[in-house]
This record gives C-alpha cells, structure tokens and sequence, in this order.
C-alpha cells in the first residue's frame, strides 16, 4: 500500500511551493499513485479508468512496459544534449517518423513540447516567406509562449503581452458556426483576412484538424481543402498542428489532417508522441528547413536520447499492437453509444469527433444551446466518484473530452457510458 505524503500534504506544499495559477480537477483532486495501461490507481489503491490521459500525452498507454524498458535502457546508458555530439536514438526516430508522412515531409527537428514546436513552425514560415502576418482559427489552441499565444484564440488563454501578426479566421465549427458544415463558405473569411487584412501575401495559415481545448470540434468538411488552395495563393505555407489528432488517435488515420485530403508543408506534434515523456517535434521539407541554416538553431534537450528512445518505443508499439485500428473500431463503438445516448437526454446537444478523439457537448437548451456548465462540472465530478476520469473543455467549458489512451477496449467503451448514463439519469 501507498505510505507516501497525503492528498492534502501535497496540495498544501503545491499552495505555498507552487505557482498561484496552477490548478487542478475535481472538489477532491486525485492524489495518483500508479499507472497501468488505461487504468490510474490513487493513494487508496482505488482504480480509474482513463478516458482522459490521451490528451495529458498517454498513447500507448499508462507505463506501457516496452516504453518503460526502453527509456530504462537509455537512462542507464546515456542522457545528454543531442546537439554536439552523435548517438542513434535522435536518428533512428527521425527516420522512424519521417516513415509516417505523405511526400517530402520528411525532416524532422525535435523540440520539448508542443508550444515549442508550434513557435519553430510559426518562425520557419516567417523566414521562408519573408511575410510576417499568420492566420489561425478562433477557438484555436496553439500554446502559450509568445508566438503561440498570438496563434491561440480564447480569451481564457491570452494574456496581455505582445501577440502581433496573427489573424484569427471564422471558425469552421459544424456545431455552432453560421455556415453550419459548409466548409467552402467559412473558407472565404481567409479570403477576405488576406484580402483586407494584409499585402496580399502571408506567412502560414496554421489549424488543428480536430480542435482538442476548443472542445473536439472537427472542422468543417471542404474547409481545409479551400484554405490551403487560398494560402498557397497568397504565397503562404499550411501548417498543421497534430498535438491532439496525431499518432493514429482519429482511428481512420495516422494524422488528422489525412482526413481532410490536404498535405501541409509543415506538421507538428506533442503529447501522443512520447507516451508522456515530454517531447515535441517539427516535420517539414528540406527545403523549408533550410531556412534555419541562416543561423544557429540550439535547442539544448530537443531529441535527447532518453525522450527520443521512448518516441520510438511508443511509434513501434502503435503499430505492433494496432492501435490505429483499435482507436477506429472501438472510438466508432464508444461514439454510437454516445449518440444513443444523446437520444435519451435533453442535455447533450451533441456527439462528435473521430476515433478516440469524442467529445460531447452539453446545453441547456438545444435550439438556444446554452452552455450547460454546471452541470458538465457536476458529470464530471460524479463520474470521478464512479471510477471514470474524463476531461473537459470548449470554450464555454461544457464539452467532455473523451481522449483515452489508445489501448481503450470496448468493455472500457461499454463501462463509460454506463456511468455516464446512470449519473445523467439521476440529475
Ligand atoms: N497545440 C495543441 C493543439 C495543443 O492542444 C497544445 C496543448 N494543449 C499545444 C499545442 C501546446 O502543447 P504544450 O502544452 O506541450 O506546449
């Protein structure tokens, strides 16, 4: 049994060690213990499934031994910066990764984090182009240094710092939106941003395929298509940010954008990609990644061996237990359920997303769609108290996210939605 300090310890430590801004989930935050596969165990050796983790970087799933071993292995080998001095770990994942993209996507710059891969990606279109003037999505969630900020459109996440140069386009929200699921027609506010809102001419446009913090919101069909075609007119490059759609969790693909029939110029990626070990990375063409060879590019830790050693670990695993298909099978199961059960409550407007990559959105209304935020806090919190972890989000935070790790199975489908039914049904 678990001896370490208590659940109050700790969050009296993180009150006076921690920064004022940290927060956390749940009346009672879990003080977690263990992790094993889709399961978290607290300091009470109570079990809960998770339907969460996925976001927080669990791929493969929680201390996924062939990851473990590999990481092992490397930390009693060698640790180190991987810019000045040669080792295979930062090579072998390149090459690894660069096997996944479509075309002459195929160089790879490692970063820490997805913040940090975003502010490169935004960097490299900028000197590519020449132009500085970037468009992203409202709603969108790009990270939260400078650069990135710009790119991130909600207000809960901006701060008041200098954010320059970034557009923020109509929202091609299928739920919400104006347009409805016309894509095409929320494509001509690019059109029009590029038209009146610059030279003519712009650095990148950069999107999510599906929204994860915006609340799992899959963009309009025909949308990315009609951008892309305007951006390249305009003389810019197509990002696309795979933090969250990455690394097979929409089922139906590797990458979200694979959805949509678009190759970008340059992808980036987080979270999924280390199976928790912070590790972020950048993968474009060779001859946009010229572009840093104008000066030095130093990144102490990105691609250090121990993180890139479990990059590869987790990429190996996705394909020998084929998780791509067991994200499809059992996200398209879990999501049927979902909309079954939106035909018995009121308060779940709708059902959405891709593989293991579901949201679900609760209103109070569904002609009006008031955001039913109480309530999804109320959900949330109920289902903690069941064993079931799911997260939340969208910018009215009235959306569930439901991103497990991808080893999720249909039982753990099955025991999902049984909870969350049975804690709706006693609202
Ligand atoms: N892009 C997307 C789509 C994200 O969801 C996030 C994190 N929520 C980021 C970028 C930033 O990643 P990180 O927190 O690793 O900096």
């Amino acid at each position: 049994p678990y001896t370490g300090p208590s659940a109050e310890e700790i969050l009296k430590k993180r009150q006076e060690f921690l920064s004022p801004a940290i927060f956390h989930f749940y009346k009672n935050p879990l003080n977690l213990v263990d992790g094993k596969m889709q399961y978290l165990f607290d300091d009470k050796g109570r079990r809960y499934l998770d339907a969460f983790g996925g976001i927080a970087t669990v791929c493969c799933g929680h201390c996924h031994p062939d990851v473990v071993d590999a990481i092992v292995k490397q930390a009693n080998k060698l640790q180190h910066s991987t810019v000045l001095y040669l080792n295979h770990a930062i090579a072998d994942f390149a090459e690894a990764l660069a096997s996944k993209f479509p075309g002459d996507l195929k160089v790879v710059f490692f970063t820490n984090s997805g913040t940090e891969a975003n502010e490169l990606a935004l960097m490299m279109a900028r000197l590519y182009t020449g132009c500085q003037d970037i468009i992203s999505l409202r709603n969108a969630y790009h990270g939260n240094a400078a650069g990135t900020m710009g790119a991130t459109a909600q207000s809960n996440y901006k701060f008041n710092v200098v954010q320059a140069g970034v557009h923020h386009a109509l929202n091609p929200d299928q739920y919400r939106g104006v347009f409805g699921s016309d894509g095409p027609k929320y494509a001509r506010d690019v059109e029009e941003i590029i038209a009146y809102g610059t030279s003519g001419h712009v650095a990148a446009f950069i999107s999510e395929a599906i929204q994860g913090v915006g609340g799992i919101l899959e963009l309009a069909p025909g949308y990315l298509p009609a951008v892309y075609s305007t951006i390249k007119k305009a003389g810019g490059l197509c990002i696309a940010d795979e933090v969250q759609s990455g690394f097979a969790r929409t089922g139906s693909h590797f990458w979200g954008f694979e959805a949509h029939g678009v190759v970008p110029d340059i992808v980036t990626m987080a979270k999924g990609i280390g199976n928790g070990i912070p590790i972020g990375a950048v993968v474009t063409t060779p001859e946009i990644a010229n572009v840093l060879t104008r000066r030095n590019y130093f990144n102490t830790f990105g691609g250090n061996p121990l993180c890139t050693a479990a990059g590869l670990a987790n990429l190996k695993v996705i394909e020998k237990e084929n998780l791509q298909h067991n994200a499809l099978t059992v996200g398209s199961y879990l999501k049927e359920r979902l909309a079954s059960l939106q035909d018995n409550y009121e308060i779940i407007g709708d059902v959405r997303g891709r593989g293991l990559l579901l949201g679900v959105e609760l209103v109070k209304d569904r002609q009006l769609k008031t955001p039913a935020k109480v309530e999804t806090l109320h959900i949330m919190e109920e289902m903690k108290e069941m064993g079931v972890l799911i997260g939340k989000g969208g910018f009215y935070g009235n959306v569930f996210r439901i991103t497990p790790p991808l080893c999720f199975k249909k039982e753990d489908a099955d025991f999902l939605v049984d909870v969350m039914d049975h804690v709706i049904s006693k609202m």
